[in-house]
């Protein structure tokens, strides 16, 4: 923390006004389920983007970040262009342009980052730094904006000024996520419920396995599957996916035109009755019978939704194989992290088997660490 706001004095040679951080996110479960009305469940990470930021009456917006090479982006808050591709500095000036967008006087600031969560992973580095903006913004222009609002114009900062057709999880996550809890989210109302997850109470742990592989294959996948899912709802005469019932699952599945459609259905409709499931487990103190939940539905982006790949397959068997409770991809796929979740007791064998499963396939070893829930996006000083 401290560093960046030394990292800030040094770049524009005087105080932030202060300093806010927001963090990464895996997702328990709920996977592909958000941009179609559905559950997801994710936690927030220790992992944060932090931002050190003054107001500047001018309109100019500095914008700098540590962990990139190059100079400090200038831009104009008052001409800020959506899809002009200003690489990772679009992120934060997309949050102001979705700002003024929906009628915010946010006017300049300079602005200096760091984070540690890592890019690319699956662990929504993006939506951190976005958040982490809108929340400093926020205070410094004193918006009546809460945390789900923030999440909201974030998203559309990341759909409509960079180009990334996501949906709202990642955003929601990082802004509104609580510590030792995991957020049990309705991406069609958007309705939030905090659900305790206390893993060290139970004797277990949740691991995030970061495959560091990322496949060029998904970006279009990820568009590919939308529409996909799109297709389903069109065919079922719903407006969303989340409208079909679990129970109306088979039927429906029969109306459908061709496979692809039917494995996306398929894997909808299954992973938002996951996620009430999970939800049900954890209520009931159940939490080592959330384990085979994540495995099944880790078979299901792998087979129905054909989201995963040999990495993270490897990861999931290994895991499993050498006694966790359970396992799965979690993000968009392609690449990216998995989680495990583990007796405490047996973590070290997790992680062995994993290092010597990917040496023996020739891989580079996998990063792993612990996910703690932590806190959402906050101020810092
Ligand atoms: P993910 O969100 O899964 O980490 P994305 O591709 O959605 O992956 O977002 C990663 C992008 O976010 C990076 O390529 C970069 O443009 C931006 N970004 C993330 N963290 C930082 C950072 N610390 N400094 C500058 N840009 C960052
Ligand atoms: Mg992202």
């Amino acid at each position: 923390m401290s560093e960046v706001a030394a990292g800030f004095r040094e770049l524009y040679g005087y105080e932030p006004d202060g300093v806010w951080a927001a963090p990464g996110r895996v997702n328990l479960i709920g996977e592909y389920t958000d941009f179609n009305e559905g559950f997801v469940m994710p936690l927030a990470l220790p992992h944060t983007a932090v931002v050190a930021v003054a107001r500047r009456a001018d309109g100019v917006l500095r914008l700098h970040s540590a962990d990139i090479e190059g100079p400090v982006v200038e831009l104009r808050s008052d001409a800020l262009a959506p899809l002009s591709g200003a690489g990772w500095a679009a992120y934060p000036a997309g949050v102001v342009w979705a700002l003024r967008e929906a009628g915010h006087a946010v006017g300049g600031a300079d602005v200096h980052l760091a984070s540690t969560v890592p890019t690319g992973a699956g662990l929504s580095s993006s939506a951190a730094l976005e958040v982490v903006t809108a929340l400093a913004l926020r205070d410094l222009y004193e918006l009546p904006l809460s945390a789900g609002e923030l999440a909201a114009l974030a998203q559309r900062a990341e759909n409509a000024f960079v180009g990334v057709p996501c949906g709202i999880m990642d955003q929601t996550a990082s802004a509104c996520c609580v510590e030792g809890q995991v957020l049990h989210l309705d991406a069609r109302d958007l309705s939030r419920r905090q659900i305790p997850f206390d893993l060290p109470a139970h004797g277990l742990r949740l691991l995030v396995v970061d495959t560091r592989v990322q496949h060029a294959l998904g970006d279009g996948a990820y568009a590919e599957r939308r529409a996909g899912c799109e297709r389903g709802a069109r065919e079922l005469g719903v407006r969303t996916l989340r409208e079909v019932p679990h129970a109306r699952l088979a039927d429906a599945l029969r109306e459908l035109s061709s496979p692809v459609v039917r494995g996306c259905v398929r894997h909808v409709v299954n992973e938002n009755a996951r996620v009430e499931r999970v939800a049900a487990l954890l209520a009931a103190g159940d939490v080592r019978g959330v384990g085979p939940v994540l495995t099944e539905g880790h078979a299901s982006l792998r087979d129905d939704l054909r989201v995963s790949c040999a990495e993270l397959d490897l990861v999931v068997e290994t895991a499993v194989s050498a006694g966790a409770l359970g396992a799965r991809m979690t993000g968009g796929g392609f690449g990216g992290s998995a989680i495990v979740l583990v007796e405490e007791a047996g973590a070290d064998r997790v992680a062995k088997a994993l290092a010597v499963a990917f040496e023996t396939a020739g891989l580079a070893a996998p990063r792993l660490f612990e996910a703690t829930p932590s806190p959402g996006a906050r101020r810092m000083r």
